[in-house]
């Protein structure tokens, strides 16, 4: 099966049900508004253990609360309650093998109305299997996009909200048919505000830096697990500052993380090499903690960052 491909069994309004009965409206409210917000969530399997591992279930939810607040849809549950019913997801769908939770709260009643309250808010989980090697060693090119970020005033990038796809997607092929892996979008002042669906960090000598989350970006959950991992390994701390589009054609050493990519180094801007143009040995240090820590492996390392799918049956 490949990723996006769901499961047999979602969780839809309230139960856990075949995949095939959940269907939505054609004329739902988010259909055609994209007025909802969603998660994606990583499992790990660790074939030693027999275990997998959800990854930052709870921050997951966390920001999900608040893009709810922020859209003013009533989020039903709370962030433990709502990792209870991803494990029971993965459970009943009895998953041995990496995949990904994807949460969504939706105006999901067929109304052809434009606007953010009385549409039904539902709330859907499904699992789809994340099948493949998908750490990144060689490393990504990418562009700078023509296509911006919309800012706070537009649509909030601090909220996951459905609709604001669009732009990264349009960011996404211009990239792919330019020739390049991946595209790096601005603010609409021209800063750099991150990837399409991952943060960017830079390093230039010995600094860390990453945009600001008043910078248009999703405050990745990946972005703070790299920024604290990054401090363990070199002592310092991970600026967090206005970041300059010529910095990312004059830095070090260059990465993307979030939940799909985990961390990918990155080789290449603009046709530009990125220090010598090879994966950053921090990079590869950090994808590795990573990697780990997702599966468990080192029982000491942040087992808080990891809840037990079967184990916490
Ligand atoms: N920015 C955008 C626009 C994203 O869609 C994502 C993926 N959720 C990220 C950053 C990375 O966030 P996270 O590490 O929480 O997956």
């Amino acid at each position: 099966m490949r990723f996006g491909t769901p499961y047999a069994e979602v969780y839809a309004e309230g139960a856990f049900v075949p995949e095939k009965e959940s269907r939505l409206s054609v004329l739902a409210n988010a259909v055609s508004y994209g007025t909802g917000t969603f998660e994606g969530i990583r499992a790990c399997w660790n074939p030693d253990h027999q275990e997998l591992y959800l990854l930052e279930a709870r921050a997951h939810y966390e920001r999900m609360a608040r893009s709810a607040r922020i859209l003013g849809l009533e989020l039903p549950y709370d962030p433990e309650h709502l990792t209870r019913l991803s494990t029971e997801l993965l459970r009943r769908n009895d998953v041995r093998a990496d995949a990904y939770v994807r949460p969504l709260l939706l105006q999901a009643d067929e109304q052809l109305a434009v606007r953010m309250h009385d549409c039904g808010t539902r709330l859907y989980l499904a699992a789809t299997p994340m099948p493949g090697d998908y750490i990144d060693r060689r490393g990504v090119r990418c562009m700078v996009s023509a296509w911006r970020r919309t800012g706070d005033a537009a649509v909030p990038n601090r909220a996951k909200v459905i609709g604001s796809y669009v732009g990264p997607a349009l960011a996404k092929t211009e990239a792919l048919r330019n020739g390049f892996d991946e595209a790096i979008m601005l603010t609409g002042d021209g800063y750099v505000a991150e990837a399409t669906t991952s943060n960017v960090l830079i390093r230039t000598g010995e600094r860390w830096a990453t945009p600001t989350a008043t910078d248009d970006i999703l405050a990745g959950i990946t972005r703070w697990q790299v920024m604290h991992l990054l401090g363990e390994i070199t002592g310092a701390l991970v600026e967090e500052r206005r970041v300059h589009r010529s910095e990312l054609y004059s830095c070090d050493e260059a990465l993307l993380c979030g939940t799909a990519v985990l961390v990918a180094p990155v080789v290449e801007v603009d046709g530009r090499p990125v220090g010598d143009g090879h994966a950053g040995e921090t990079t590869l240090a950090v994808q590795r903690l990573l990697q780990a820590i997702s599966r468990r492996e080192d029982a000491d390392h942040h087992p808080e960052w990891t809840t037990p799918v079967y184990g916490a049956a």
